[in-house]
């Protein structure tokens, strides 16, 4: 066993190394690119799984990268959320998305009951200023706040939970709703489930890959749904790829889905050609 051990460690030494340049040059390479925004948003419909109408979009980081091309999260956030860069980028996020909101409420093509749902990083729910900086967006873009949701995970509640919540209602007062996202997935999901107040419960995609197969993932999956309806809170399913997951779901009322099966995340563009109405007046 020690013997291995040692082989582990002169394969590994050199992967380390490997890994401590890329995350260097990783480094570099955001501070530059959010010089340049390269750091842009899509949309990915959230559906009313019984009406199959529009309810909301969720606003979801990419970055544009003038070599790489698109480069997905997955490569960069959790690098990003650990580093102070979270919080420029993630302002710039919120920026961008109302500057969107507005071109299309001018437009006439905006309806009053959507809301477009950014997701808040823990670092970002710390900064001092947070609801500050929110509200000068907004007020930026002559916009309520009833058109944004905020997506927040238990995880950015861990440490100063207090003052977490006090930022929360602070925001709800002007309108914007919380979304607790990939629930379930954390150790200690009910007892923030009882603390934050959230209007809005993401189950992960975890949960909804196996259910019409798994009846342990069947059986937490109704529990989930049990729990929120009886706190009233507002319910979505989280990467709904296949119609047998959207039929077992729809025993239930009021479920809303985000997935593949209806749409990916598009270009604001795209979205807005193919999700937003020419409305009257
Ligand atoms: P998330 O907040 O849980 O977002 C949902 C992820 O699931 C998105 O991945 C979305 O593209 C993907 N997804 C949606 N439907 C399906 C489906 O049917 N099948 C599969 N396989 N995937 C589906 P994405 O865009 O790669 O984002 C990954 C994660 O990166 C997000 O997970 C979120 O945690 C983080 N993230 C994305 N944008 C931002 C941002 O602006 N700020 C922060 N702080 N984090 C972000
Ligand atoms: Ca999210
Ligand atoms: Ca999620
Ligand atoms: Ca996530």
């Amino acid at each position: 066993a020690k013997r291995s051990a040692v082989n582990n460690c002169q394969v590994f030494e050199p992967q380390m190394a490997e890994e401590v340049n890329r995350l260097l040059q990783l480094e570099s390479d955001i501070r530059s690119s959010f010089q340049d925004h390269q750091f842009i948003f899509y949309l990915q419909p959230l559906i009313d799984l019984h009406t199959r109408s529009l309810v909301g979009a969720e606003a979801l980081i990419r970055w544009e990268h003038p070599l790489r091309g698109q480069v997905q999260p997955a490569e960069f956030i959790s690098f990003l959320e650990n580093s102070d860069m979270i919080n420029p980028v993630g302002l710039q996020l919120l920026d961008d998305v109302c500057q969107f909101i507005r071109y299309h409420k001018e437009a006439g093509r905006f309806p009053v009951e959507l809301r477009v749902a950014v997701n808040i990083s823990e670092r970002q729910l710390y900064d001092a200023d947070f609801v500050g900086k929110c509200l000068s967006v907004l007020r930026k873009y002559k916009l309520p706040g009833s058109c944004l949701e905020f997506e927040i995970t238990e995880g950015a509640a861990l440490h100063n939970l207090d003052e977490v919540v006090d930022k929360m209602r602070k925001l709800q007062n002007e309108g914007i709703t919380f979304a607790l996202d990939d629930f379930g997935t954390g150790y200690s999901s009910l007892s923030y489930l009882k603390r934050l107040p959230v209007n809005k419960i993401k189950i992960d995609k975890s949960f909804i890959d196996d259910i019409t197969i798994d009846p342990q993932d069947a059986a937490m999956v109704a529990s989930i749904i049990a729990i929120a309806q009886n706190m009233n809170l507002i319910i979505v399913a989280e990467g709904v790829e296949t119609d047998a997951q959207a039929q077992w779901l729809s025993q239930y009322d009021g479920i809303l889905i985000q997935g593949y099966l209806f749409d990916r995340p598009l270009s604001p563009d795209i979205f807005a050609q193919n999700y937003l109405p020419e409305l009257p007046g």
